[in-house]
């Protein structure tokens, strides 16, 4: 029997290193959903060669377009969110891979979890803006939720056979990003082209500036504390130019468990579907006597300050992270098409978890209306 997955963002970096996974090993998985939000001619691509029972355009422009294309073949197309929450439900899917970017994959993972199906989740947005509230769905549900994201694949292999026994502390690691040793002044000056080209990891747009401002670190501190229940100070970041370290567990003895790799997302994809088990992989050995050396520095918040929003975000709970999440989005984007110069980014985030309504709750709802406002708020200071 084959496993049957949905991709939810099947034409980004995540999503099509999926496909490569369920190509590889033909023989134990299926893609069975595809869907993207507007890249129609890569879907369609994919479709004809996995031949799913199902692809999603989110763009509702695309429908008829898409549809055309498929014509000839018995692949059913829909449109819209609401469907891509619909697809996540259907009786036949085994796993839902959660590879679209940003807040709009909260709604689909909640569908998937109501419906019982495992999620591997890429989308650790969802884990920052609803942490709390996704943890208690799959808890409520009894669904099992496996990281993808690289370090949080590297902590719970940490993790198997000693998820008994109490974490002292985790170490995430951090490339650092581009910018790593950037003074005050180059750093207001660096453009979208700079802040794109990665050291390590080569990833979707969106991520790569999380990653430049270390923003992606503070996320995936958040996304380790839903993920592994553990506090916000027993999370330290670690700076590892390398990228070979990709995370590690310290127990209550002193001893530190942790997953070594060369930089592939393949393999915590490949980890999250196949789970317990481990599948041959090819092409990416490790070469110690290569490496020779490994270097590990503290994090720099002051140059990096929207590491320290996402510890002062978590600290305050409720819908902050929210908030937080929603401001970066749009500065993200403002910062790629040229809007606002880099350290704009932090500053625009900071004013927005400072004017945005705060609430106490963990309610779904309440996400939407604060990711709502905080949008707004932050729009308006990017065109000030
Ligand atoms: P990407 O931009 O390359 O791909 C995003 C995918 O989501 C595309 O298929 C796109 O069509 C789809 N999409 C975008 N907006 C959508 C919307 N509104 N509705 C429906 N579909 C939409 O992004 P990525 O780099 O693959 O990242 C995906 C997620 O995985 C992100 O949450 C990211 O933080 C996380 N992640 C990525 C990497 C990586 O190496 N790329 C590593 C760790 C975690
Ligand atoms: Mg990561």
């Amino acid at each position: 029997m084959k496993k049957k997955i949905a991709i939810l963002g099947s034409t980004g970096s995540i999503g099509t290193q999926a496909l490569d996974v369920i190509r590889t090993h033909a023989d134990k998985f299926e893609a069975y959903i595809l869907t993207a939000g507007s890249n129609a001619d890569l879907l369609i691509k994919q479709a004809r060669e996995f031949m799913p029972d199902a692809v999603v355009i989110a763009a509702e422009d695309k429908y008829q377009y898409v549809s055309d294309a498929l014509t000839d073949l018995p692949i059913k197309v829909y449109t819209g969110e609401q469907a891509l929450c619909d697809v996540c439900q259907c009786a036949e899917v085994d796993m839902v891979l959660t590879a679209m970017v940003g807040f709009a994959g909260l709604r689909p993972t909640v569908s998937a979890l109501r419906a019982r199906k495992p999620i591997a989740l890429a989308n650790k947005e969802t884990l920052v803006v609803a942490g709390e509230y996704i943890m208690a769905e799959a808890m409520k549900h009894k669904v099992p939720i496996l990281p993808v994201d690289s370090e949080h694949s590297a902590i719970f292999q940490s993790l198997v056979g000693d998820d008994v026994n109490t974490i002292e502390k985790i170490l995430l690691t951090a490339s650092g990003g581009p910018f790593r040793n950037f003074t005050p002044e180059q750093l207001s000056a660096v453009t979208p082209a700079d802040a794109l080209k990665h050291p390590n990891w080569s990833m979707g747009d969106k991520i790569t500036i999380d990653s430049a401002t270390m923003m992606n670190k503070g996320f995936e501190m958040i996304e380790a504390c839903h993920l592994f229940g553990v506090k916000p100070e027993q999370v330290e970041v670690v700076v590892h130019p390398e990228s070979i370290v990709h995370s590690a567990v310290q127990f209550e003895d002193g001893a530190v468990k942790a997953q070594l790799g060369v930089p592939d997302m393949k393999l915590p994809i490949q980890y999250a579907f196949s789970f317990p088990q481990r599948l041959a992989m090819q092409d990416n050995r490790l070469d110690l006597f290569k490496l020779q050396s490994l270097h590990f520095y503290p994090a720099d918040m002051h140059r990096f300050p929207c590491l320290d929003f996402s510890y002062k975000a978590i600290a305050q709970g409720g819908n902050m992270p929210c908030i937080m999440n929603a401001a970066n989005e749009v500065v993200n984007l403002a910062f790629r098409r040229g809007e606002i110069a880099f350290p704009r980014i932090a500053e625009i985030i900071s004013e927005t978890m400072q004017r945005a309504t705060f609430s106490n709750s963990a309610e779904l709802e309440i996400y939407f209306d604060s990711d709502r406002e905080a949008r707004r708020i932050a729009t308006e200071l990017v065109n000030r």
